[in-house]
């Protein structure tokens, strides 16, 4: 007997047709005589209408209400789940006069997801188990919120997009769960995002490390906070489709990769559309000034990611540095009121280049293959591609390019590399 957590992500439960397949599934897993936690996340499309309503109101509405606002989605799912749960054990002849009910909802706080204050960003510390152990050893399926938490000072805080993973593989990790399933819209990890590469093949295996880095890079179908605590606490993941029954994806440690795919170079290709580029110019250039500008910007709660400062001239510098498009006003926001109360940085001027993209390549097997890098240099060279930044790491190469640019970028890279699907 198994203890599984198995999260549905917003296609899966987007209308009633798919909760009611949730509510079998769930109870089909229970039959098999596992021990079943599930986690929901809001129906598609309700999170962005939540978020679209409060930037009628607020152009950066980022704040304790926002969280409360944005949270809402996953009550609805998670009430219309374990009523199709209950309804479907009913139905089956599963309810008894001491057995009243086979699932129950249970909201973040209800269940003690401590988080701190980073509001729309906020980190799990801690997960209480004792109500869920309860339920669990009545048969009870616990179908958990996710997305949400509560701060110390209870507050409703949410995990970012894509935080219901993370919510799932804390969860499983708490309740140390031999299994983490993540159920979504696709079978399993590809070697790209299969909606912008046709020919992109499915993984059966794959790193927590590489995980990790394509899922920062851009690849949204695990968010990266669940990878990292996947690793961390050894979490065994299995991304699959929620609509086929088909084994998915298994991320694994890299220890249990096997040979063959150890030495892939390149074992996929990420890609992130919404990148903004904010160059700052005439920078005094004096100690401490860098860390004063992204130390007010990480103090606002904006990620940076790649950043580039040019050499002195003159007694002044440029800085470039990059920002994710939700975070773009907040960073200009952030930089205007530092210069209004620092007349040191009275000369910058800060110019601000929309719609980019970034293209990256990962693979383990990088770090005992010389040249990967300049490869891919030539491969979006010869697809017209020109590049603006770039970055690497011991696993990763990363391009800024242009945002119109991206799919022919993938596409050139995924084939390059030698990624295609053969068949
Ligand atoms: P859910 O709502 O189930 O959490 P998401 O939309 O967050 O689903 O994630 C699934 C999506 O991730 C897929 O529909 C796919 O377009 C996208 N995606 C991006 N990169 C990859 C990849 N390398 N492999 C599989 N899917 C990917
Ligand atoms: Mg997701």
């Amino acid at each position: 007997m198994a203890l599984i957590v198995q999260k549905f992500g917003g296609t899966s439960v987007g209308t009633i047709e798919r909760i009611q397949h949730v509510a079998r599934w769930a109870l089909d897993s229970q039959a098999r005589g596992d021990d079943i936690v599930l986690v929901v996340s809001a129906m598609s499309g309700e999170t962005n209408r939540l978020v679209d309503l409060a930037h009628q109101i607020h152009p950066i509405p980022y704040s304790k209400e926002y969280d409360l606002l944005i949270a809402s989605g996953e009550q609805i799912a998670v009430g219309l789940v374990t009523l199709a749960i209950n309804t479907e054990a009913k139905k089956r002849g599963l309810l008894t006069s001491e057995q009243t009910a086979r699932a129950r909802g249970l909201l973040g706080y209800q269940i003690g997801i401590m988080t701190d204050s980073v509001f729309s960003k906020a980190r799990i510390q801690g997960i209480q188990t004792d109500l869920l152990q309860k339920e669990i050893s009545r048969k009870v399926i616990p179908v958990i919120a996710g997305f949400q938490g509560v701060d110390s000072d209870l507050n409703i805080t949410t995990l970012g997009r894509g935080g219901s993973d993370t919510s799932a593989v804390a969860i499983a990790a708490a309740l140390k769960a031999d299994d983490c399933e993540i159920y979504t819209d696709v079978d399993g990890v590809y070697t790209t995002d299969p909606r912008i590469c046709a020919k992109a093949r499915k993984i059966e295996k794959i790193s927590y490390e590489e995980m990790m880095e394509l899922a920062s890079l851009g690849a949204k179908v695990l968010q990266i906070r669940s990878v990292e605590i996947a690793a961390k606490y050894r979490v065994p993941l299995h991304v699959r489709s929620s609509f086929e029954p088909q084994e998915g994806t298994r991320v694994v440690p890299s220890d249990q990769l096997g040979v063959a795919m150890e030495n892939v170079v390149v074992s996929g290709v990420a890609s992130d559309s919404h990148q903004v580029k904010l160059t700052l110019q005439n920078v005094t250039d004096r100690a401490g000034v860098a860390a004063q500008l992204f130390g007010a910007l990480s103090e606002a709660a904006v990620v940076v990611d790649v950043i580039v400062q040019d050499v002195p001239s003159n007694g002044v510098i440029t800085v470039s540095f990059t920002v994710g498009k939700t975070d773009h006003l907040k960073a200009r926001q952030t930089l205007e009121a530092l210069q209004a109360r620092s007349p040191e940085l009275a000369g910058m001027r800060i110019v601000e280049e929309p719609n980019l993209a970034k293209v990256s390549i990962v693979g383990v097997g990088m770090q005992h293959h010389p040249g990967v890098a300049s490869r891919m240099f030539s491969l979006l060279a010869a697809a017209g591609v020109s590049i603006k930044l770039i970055t690497t790491s011991e696993i990763k190469v990363s391009c800024l390019i242009d945002q119109d640019l991206m799919k022919t970028a993938v596409q050139a890279l995924h084939t390059g590399f030698e990624l295609d699907r053969v068949d």
